[in-house]
């Protein structure tokens, strides 16, 4: 087998490889940003909860230093109904309504943090919702993925062993070659030469279409074994040789 011939059986396996890996890659991607969406969900539910749980604990808070003024009014109770002085017994008065007062404005304070996180458990809820969602298609993007993967699995394993196979016929400079080429083309490493006139010796690169100068030409049906690449788009240039016969 000349080197052009195993160079185009090698593209013929590796592009039937690039395809499939190529499929098995969109449903990995498609499983990832459903991953990512999964993430964030969940992210934005946590902080809810997080926020949910400051308010809780700040009415909780004022709701325990009002009880202890409401202990203290308590006690002030307790010594006025045991004095006898009037002055007393007005200093007494006095103190307990500046604690009552207190003790209203810490009422509100609490009330008021209470509404903001029944507010908040509200959207605890719809980000529990969302979460879920985003939970039911990631599963069912991996449901597809996996399957994917299963259906094709075989079939790509086989593929690779007969690129492995076709890349041992190729000498290894030139698959070397043949692989830059190939990465930087999607697979498409190779191009056939189009005849435009004979007569003219007129040809170009079958996949970018720049014209190619003669001696590619003459290079390529004198010598089988030398690989020539397109000056414009690097691909390595065959002959239908079969269509030259014709
Ligand atoms: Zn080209």
């Amino acid at each position: 087998m000349s080197v052009i011939a195993a160079l185009r059986n090698l593209q013929r396996v590796d592009s039937q490889v690039r395809a499939l890996s190529t499929r098995l890659d969109g449903a990995a991607s498609a499983l990832s940003s459903r991953e990512r969406e999964v993430a964030a969900a969940h992210a934005k539910l946590t902080e809810a909860e997080s926020i949910h749980r400051q308010l809780q604990a700040s009415a909780k808070n004022l709701e325990a230093e009002s009880g202890s003024f409401k202990a203290r009014i308590e006690s002030l109770r307790v010594e006025l109904n045991a004095t006898s002085k009037k002055s007393q017994y007005d200093i007494i008065l006095g103190e307990m309504g500046t604690l009552q007062e207190k003790r209203d404005e810490l009422d509100s304070q609490a009330l008021e943090f209470m509404t903001k996180a029944e507010a908040q458990q509200a959207r605890i809820t719809d980000a529990t919702a969302h979460r879920d969602e985003r939970v039911r298609r990631r599963d069912a993007a991996k449901a597809e993925h996996d399957q994917r993967q299963a259906d094709i699995a075989d079939r790509l394993a086989e593929l690779r062993r007969e690129r492995e196979e076709a890349a041992i016929q190729v000498p290894a400079k030139e698959l070397a070659l043949f692989n830059s080429i190939a990465d930087e083309h999607e697979g498409d490493a190779m191009a056939e030469v189009i005849e435009l006139s004979a007569r003219h010796r007129e040809y170009t690169c079958g996949a970018c279409n720049v014209e190619l100068p003669p001696r590619s030409y003459a290079a390529l049906i004198s010598n089988h074994e030398t690989i020539t690449c397109c000056p414009s788009c690097r691909r390595i240039l065959f002959l239908d040789l079969a269509a030259k016969a014709e």
